[in-house]
């Protein structure tokens, strides 16, 4: 199949070869699960059990809210023993809102719902099924899967992309799902085929996952369906953007802040067409996922089948701990992913890798002057010129730096890792974004409170308006009534008068 160049890139140093030939391992229960109610995009579940509770594996633990938001299952059977703010896996440290529960070892399932036929049942059972199963985009994303297999009502899509690109250095959770389950995997991607109504599907895997791509592509000879191809990309760091990845496969460039469904194309995370099998064929909700642990400190690290909730610092143990401090501690890869706060906080529905990196450094140096060498602006694949934002961003020029293309930034880190001068560009790009983020938040808050208080005097002013005229309603009525009186009061004296009138008559 034809591919078509990308701008920028870089090639990073892969490291995958520490876990790339360790095999899907599972880890024994901890004592204890957290489980937060916010671990996709959207509004955070509404928790529907209480401290004290038993629950059952798989049970429904807290309900999605509103439209863009996903349900949370127990990932084992156990006791519920508090509800309440606890260590978030964030960079922030943050607490959030968070279910603890003491698992009893029993691994007690709850009734689960029956299999659906994946090649019969109705697009909307399987859409709906998914959904109620707690299934997010799990490449790091967390766009809840449900919604997004309903795009077709929205969009006229004719590909399905499935992205097992995995181009971040040191994860490889991905391609051993992939080797070790690929029958599975596929049955997902034609389920999320068949609900999308596509024509075509491409699941792209990165060049350096070749025994991954034979697994794929020996079951869809056997099972003699053309409707998928399985093409490798070559190795090029960010190849997993969607975007990038969409522009590689079809030629065709996203519009900036457009969605690639705009241009009938879908993208879904390999490991979600697993978690969607799972959830179809078996009735199994999202309570685990598949973790990377590596990095130098880490001192043996692999591929672990780890249930939602279980705390980092039991995982690492179970992987035989650490060599020693690590220079940073990150979720996911080391190019896009987020430095983790705390051992203590959970592993959740986004996270694909945890990662010690290097051993601790006394202090990093200071970055340098910019030398005006133009490499970021060469190593960026949306085109950019990182440089200059930098500069517009130093001097608080927020909205010449989004003049130039801020917002089209999607924060893959290639130009900070190739500047000689060590400048934490991406660190720039995010802090502008927040500001601009808060900002628009700000003025938004302000909009809503000026609409309010018109509405409010709108308000006031049509009931002053309404009284004004009941009041004079009501005058109006009065006189009228008064008149009236007044007037049947003259008719009976007239009437009166007339009849002692023709009484003298009579009498005279
Ligand atoms: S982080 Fe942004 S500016 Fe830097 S290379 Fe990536 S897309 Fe370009
Ligand atoms: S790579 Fe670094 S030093 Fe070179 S132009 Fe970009 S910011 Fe400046």
């Amino acid at each position: 199949m034809k591919l078509f160049k990308i701008k920028g890139g870089i090639h990073p140093k892969g490291r995958k070869e520490a876990t790339s030939n360790k095999a899907i391992q599972s880890i024994p229960l901890p004592t204890m699960l957290r489980i937060p109610l916010q671990q996709h995009i959207g509004a955070p579940a509404t928790a529907l059990v209480e401290k004290g509770d038993l629950v059952k594996k798989g049970q429904l633990l807290a309900k999605a809210r509103g439209a863009v938001s996903a349900n949370i299952h127990a990932p084992t059977s156990g006791r519920i023993i508090a509800i309440g703010r606890f260590i978030a896996p964030h960079a922030s440290g943050l607490p959030g809102t968070t279910i603890t529960l003491r698992p009893d070892g029993e691994e007690a399932w709850a009734d689960r719902p029956p299999p659906l036929d994946p090649d019969t049942a109705p697009v909307d059972e399987l859409a709906k099924r998914v959904a109620e199963c707690g299934i997010v985009g799990l490449g790091g994303a967390t766009f809840p899967s449900g919604v997004k297999l309903n795009l077709r009502n929205r969009y006229d899509l004719k590909l399905l992309v499935i992205n097992a690109a995995e181009c971040e250095p040191y994860l490889t959770c991905d391609d051993r799902l992939m080797r070790e389950r690929a029958e599975d995997v596929l049955t997902g991607v034609r389920i999320m085929a068949r609900t999308l109504g596509v024509e075509r599907v491409i699941v792209a895997i990165e060049s350096n996952k070749p025994e991954a791509a034979k697994a794929l592509r020996t079951i869809t000879k056997a099972s003699g369906d053309d409707k998928i191809s399985i093409v490798e990309v070559p190795a090029r760091y960010p190849m997993g953007s969607e975007k990038h990845l969409v522009q590689t496969l079809t030629g065709k460039e996203t519009p900036a802040r457009a969605l690639t469904a705009d241009i009938g194309v879908v993208v879904h995370n390999v490991a979600t067409a697993y978690a969607i099998q799972q959830a179809v064929c078996h009735g199994r909700p999202l309570i685990s996922r598949i973790v990377t642990l590596s990095g130098e400190a880490m001192a043996e690290g692999g591929n672990f089948e780890v249930l939602l909730g279980t705390p980092v610092s039991h995982l690492v143990e179970q992987a035989g701990g650490l060599k020693h401090d690590p220079d940073r501690l990150i979720i996911g890869g080391p190019m896009m992913g987020q430095p983790l706060s705390s051992l203590r906080a959970p592993i959740i529905k986004g996270i694909n890798g945890i990662l010690a990196l290097g051993q601790k450094q006394k202090q990093a140096p200071p970055p340098m002057p910019c030398i005006r060498c133009t490499s970021c602006a060469a190593a960026c694949p949306c085109g950019l010129s990182p440089f200059d934002m930098a500069q517009r961003i130093r001097s608080d020029e927020l909205d010449s730096a989004v003049d130039i293309g801020l917002l089209d930034c999607i924060g893959c880190g290639s130009c900070a890792y190739v500047c000689p001068s060590k400048i934490p560009l991406v660190q720039y790009f995010n802090y502008a974004k927040g500001s601009l983020t808060a900002k628009q938040r700000a003025d938004h808050k302000q909009e809503e409170t000026k609409r309010l208080v018109q509405t409010r005097d709108a308000r006031m002013e049509k009931m002053r308006r309404e009284k004004q005229e009941a009041m004079a309603r009501m005058k109006a009525e009065r006189a009228a009534k008064k008149a009236k009186e007044e007037q049947q009061k003259q008719a009976a004296a007239a009437a009166q008068n007339a009849d002692t009138e023709t009484k003298i008559k009579v009498e005279a």
